[in-house]
């Protein structure tokens, strides 16, 4: 990834930051907190702490995804690694 593509695109989703504030977002919010990579980082740790028997829908969705192996949920654009 570029200089300037580290600091006008998401690196979870590839979003440009014209395209994510053409929606009256913020791009500096997006990448920190609705695509945060620590966010992701975490989260299996985050789960495997917490007991499965109150996880969230979305929480077991992605457990079994895990599970599966299967990362098609994480908004990772493929071609860009
Ligand atoms: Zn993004």
């Amino acid at each position: 990834m570029k200089k300037n593509d580290r600091l006008n695109k998401c690196f979870m989703c590839h979003r440009d930051k014209f395209d994510i504030e053409f929606f009256n977002k913020n791009f500096d919010d997006h990448r920190k907190e609705e695509h945060g990579i620590f966010n992701y980082v975490y989260f299996i740790p985050y789960l495997l702490k917490k007991n499965p028997e109150v996880y969230t829908r979305a929480e077991s969705y992605a457990w079994k995804q895990f599970i599966l192996r299967n990362f098609d949920w994480l908004p990772f654009q493929n071609d860009n690694f």
